[in-house]
């Protein structure tokens, strides 16, 4: 009996000291903080995180596992800061409206989560749905289906008639008049309900949609849709609750708003003029650019039947602004964190927007520092997230190819870790 205590006592005493480990031999790392790539280098991963970083390949211990990327670059896993997990933009948008229940959504949703995980995003940022994206995270989380770590909205606020009303578009016995509890404001007072019910929902942050949008139902894609006070009352409250507040906007008058309210981030930013570049940068405000969707609606406009007219119309005059906002933003100096709209196209082809980044001007080292450890401070994850670093969770994706001398080679991931699970490795 006394041996069997004994064991037991060394077992637990001693055992942590000899865990499994996983050495993984990296060809050339991107740590997301350095300025330039590291030759021959070995991370050693220990349970969920990043235990030790050498030069070199270095010899696994008995027991230990090995994973060759000797030929490969390897980066921090990815965060889309950006994306609609739940939905895929179609022509039948608008009707699944009233054909689909959550459950369908909930389905769909899985196969978006497990694409986005697969092609090199371990976290994304969900910017509003319907709500089941906080199931899908916690479905995650569980281990019960894979994809990458949400963090999630849940259902964005506009205000009535805004570019996130539900109703937006319906015939008049359907529209009704949603409330703070369906994401629609009217006053400070509603904006604080609404934040403290996405709370009680189990969002993680806040969304809102401070102008008029491309894909909504409504004629206007730019005009301011809340008043300063409006913002500020959701922004102070998000802050009591520890969220952050990601401000959907294409016209400079209500980013200028969301700016000077507080919000931590603005999602777009089409129509960004000079004195907006200066509150951005005053406030230190991010940008989360989405150049994706504004190329990918500018393209599915000119197909016919595509979009609803009125959409179609406000897609061709906006999408191709965000490349020359985009630009002018970079160079200026507004921090800038990847996001791409996920879900307004295809989920799975987020990586594109690296292509994008890449052509209007921002070097490659930097649009993976934007998808690393910019988009990890801006989820206030840094700590935890966004680099190679001892002590991080240990998210590591890599590419058959050199990133920083051809952006195709963003698209072509092979392996991909998730907190210390490996998800994805081809040869
Ligand atoms: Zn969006």
């Amino acid at each position: 009996m006394k041996q069997i205590f004994t064991t037991i006592f060394l077992c637990v005493v001693f055992c942590p000291l000899f865990a499994q480990k996983t050495y993984i031999w990296c060809g050339n790392l991107i740590d997301g903080i350095s300025n330039s790539s590291k030759k021959e280098m070995t991370i050693v991963v220990e349970k969920n995180s990043i235990l030790r970083i050498e030069s070199g390949f270095a010899t696994p211990e008995k027991n230990d596992k090995l994973i060759d990327l000797k030929t490969k670059t390897v980066t921090p896993g990815w965060i889309d800061m950006h994306v609609h997990i739940e939905s895929e933009q179609n022509p039948n948008r608008y009707l699944n409206e009233f054909t689909q229940n959550s459950s369908d959504i909930a389905f769909q949703s899985t196969n978006y989560a497990e694409a986005s995980l697969n092609i090199g995003f371990t976290s994304v940022r969900d910017l509003g749905g319907s709500g089941v994206n906080i199931s899908l995270r916690n479905a995650i989380n569980k281990g019960i289906i894979k994809g990458p770590r949400i963090f999630t909205a849940g259902k964005s606020i506009a205000s009535t008639g805004g570019h996130a009303d539900p109703t937006n578009g319906y015939r008049k016995d359907l529209m009704g008049d949603p409330g703070p509890n369906e994401g629609v404001v009217n006053s400070p007072e509603d904006g604080k309900k609404a934040v403290r019910q996405r709370y009680k929902d189990g969002s993680d942050l806040i969304k809102i949609t401070a102008t008029g949008g491309v894909l909504s139902v409504a004629k206007n894609g730019s005009n301011p849709q809340f008043t300063e006070e409006e913002i500020k009352a959701i922004v102070e409250t998000a802050n009591d609750y520890n969220m952050k507040v990601a401000a959907h906007a294409h016209g400079a008058e209500g980013m200028k708003r969301a700016i000077r309210a507080g919000v931590h981030s603005i999602e777009h930013g089409s129509l960004m003029d000079d004195e907006t570049i200066e509150l951005f940068k005053k406030y230190k405000t991010w940008y989360v650019p989405t150049l994706t969707a504004g190329q990918s609606v500018a393209d599915s406009a000119k197909k016919k039947g595509f979009f609803p007219e009125i959409v179609a119309v406000k897609a061709i005059a906006i999408g191709p602004q965000l490349k020359t906002t985009f630009e002018k933003a970079y160079k200026a100096g507004v921090k800038i964190a990847f996001g791409t709209d996920g879900g307004v196209y295809k989920h799975g082809l987020n990586w594109r927007e690296f292509i994008y980044m890449t052509e209007s001007g921002m070097p490659a080292m930097d649009a993976i520092k934007a998808a690393t450890i910019n988009a990890a401070e801006l989820l206030g994850m840094k700590e935890q997230l966004g680099s190679i670093e001892v002590g991080k969770l240990a998210d590591i994706v890599a590419m058959d190819g050199d990133p920083l001398q051809d952006a195709q080679v963003f698209g072509k991931v092979v392996f991909v870790m998730k907190d210390g699970i490996v998800y994805k490795n081809q040869k």
